[in-house]
């Protein structure tokens, strides 16, 4: 069977950046398994999955634009450190839950000077182009359940 939409497909990854640099992978886990054709993954990669079959290996170069999108400078802002009601300490690292313009974001704190807190709503992975090791390891039909629900279902999918 090959990859097509309404198939779930499960596959091992290792995820790089430019320079090599692991960024993630399924080393040591279940295979990620999703509902192909449902934007389930990101769409560069989901692309370059059509037609596979058990056993394919691919390397996959994803353009940052194609992954998590490029950096938006709009995005980082300057806060006041009264914002952070609450909190003892801000700290550089620590990710807050913002409710902006764009729905729910995470956004990162990147600076702490004095009473002014920087943050920053990108995706740490946005502006970064991505290579992926994938190695495919089954591909069954999705179940009726599965297509209603738009993601995978059982092992390396959804559980509930
Ligand atoms: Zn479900």
């Amino acid at each position: 069977m090959n990859i097509s939409n309404n198939c779930v497909a499960s596959f091992h990854y290792t995820l790089t950046d430019s320079t090599g640099k692991v960024l993630d992978s399924s080393e040591g886990q279940e295979p990620l398994s999703y509902l192909h054709g449902a934007g389930n993954i990101i769409p560069g990669l989901e692309k370059a999955l059509v037609g596979k079959a058990v056993g394919d290996k691919l390397n996959v170069s994803v353009a940052a634009a194609e992954a998590y999108g490029e950096r938006d400078d709009a995005m980082v802002q300057q806060l006041d450190s009264s914002m952070f009601s609450g909190i003892d300490q801000i700290e550089v690292g620590m990710e807050f839950h913002a409710e902006t313009e764009h729905g729910l974001q995470v956004v990162t704190v990147t600076g702490v000077e004095g009473d002014q807190v920087t943050i920053d709503g990108n995706h740490p992975l946005a502006g970064v182009d991505l290579n992926f090791d994938v190695e495919v390891t089954d591909v069954r039909a999705a179940t009726e359940d599965e297509i209603a629900h738009g993601h995978a279902h059982g092992a390396g999918g959804h559980h509930h």
